[in-house]
């Protein structure tokens, strides 16, 4: 499933590509997306011009110019967003094409079909996104983090995944972020000293940078809008890599299953106790 660093490759990838092109036609396929298209509210966008694309999280949001509002759109699990010439053979599985005056078209194909585009004002998109998305991974602030974590019984699992806390982690990088933490994402986030969640924060935010610039990571469906592939996955330390050797340690990946979500961690470089400080003297 997409995660915040694909969806942002997805995003850099279409602004050059139809921002500033006028949209003429929608067309809607026979097979709905997980929300159906609204053809009343699409036609108001007809005539009018992409002005940005932003995306908070997961979503992405095409803004159009003429204060009309905009598309609001989720990959789900296999979306992919594409631009084509509107002569190309239309592939299996496109849902959506919005095709610009100019000749090219955006073409949404989606396997699985849990993704959506949904028209919205923008007041909509950025109350829709104030009230139910917490901060992007490379932005937590320090000391909200801190009183977020500290009290929560949850395990960081759970936490991570949870949309309302961060926006934009998913099961890959959830994965990944407790590992270059050491923190096993079984802990209990009640049990993480101040140290340790401060290390979880950065952690965080320098797998989300580091999986954008790797273009995201493409395992199954996933493509950038320009119909490349992601590469992080070349750089997974647990991820899907149960039975492996870690890198650090040797020691053998292990999988167990946590807020109903498989989940790769190191039993040593990541121990479910948290080490107990030596009382010795130095
Ligand atoms: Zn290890």
């Amino acid at each position: 499933m997409p995660e915040l660093p694909e969806v942002e490759t997805v995003r850099r990838d279409l602004v050059p590509r139809i921002v500033g092109r006028t949209l003429a036609e929608i067309h809607v396929g026979e097979r709905s997306l997980r929300v159906p298209w609204d053809a009343g509210r699409g036609r108001t966008l007809i005539g009018h011009e992409v002005s940005a694309i932003d995306r908070r999280g997961k979503y992405l949001f095409a803004r159009f110019a003429g204060d009309v509002g905009g598309v609001m759109l989720h990959l789900g699990m296999t979306g992919q967003l594409t631009v084509h010439a509107s002569d190309e053979p239309i592939a299996d599985h496109v849902h959506l094409r919005f095709a610009f005056a100019d000749g090219d078209e955006l073409r949404f194909r989606d396997v699985r079909r849990f993704g959506f585009a949904q028209v919205m004002t923008a007041d909509e998109w950025t109350a829709y996104t104030e009230t139910s998305l917490g901060p992007e991974p490379t932005a937590i602030d320090a000391v909200w983090f801190f009183a977020r974590i500290f009290v929560s019984k949850r395990t960081l699992k759970a936490i991570l995944l949870d949309q309302t806390v961060i926006a934009g982690i998913g099961n890959i990088y959830a994965d990944e972020s407790c590992f270059r933490a050491g923190l096993h994402p079984g802990r209990r986030g009640e049990s993480l000293s101040g140290a340790e969640i401060d290390a979880l924060r950065q952690a965080i935010a320098t797998v989300i940078e580091r999986a954008i610039a790797g273009r995201g990571s493409t395992i199954r469906d996933y493509i950038g809008g320009s119909g490349l592939m992601g590469t992080y996955q070349g750089e997974f330390k647990v991820y899907g890599r149960a039975g492996d050797a870690c890198e650090v340690c040797g020691s053998v990946i292990e999988m167990v299953r946590l807020a109903g979500r498989s989940s790769h961690f190191c039993p040593h470089c990541q121990p479910l106790q948290r080490p107990r400080r030596s009382r010795k003297k130095a």
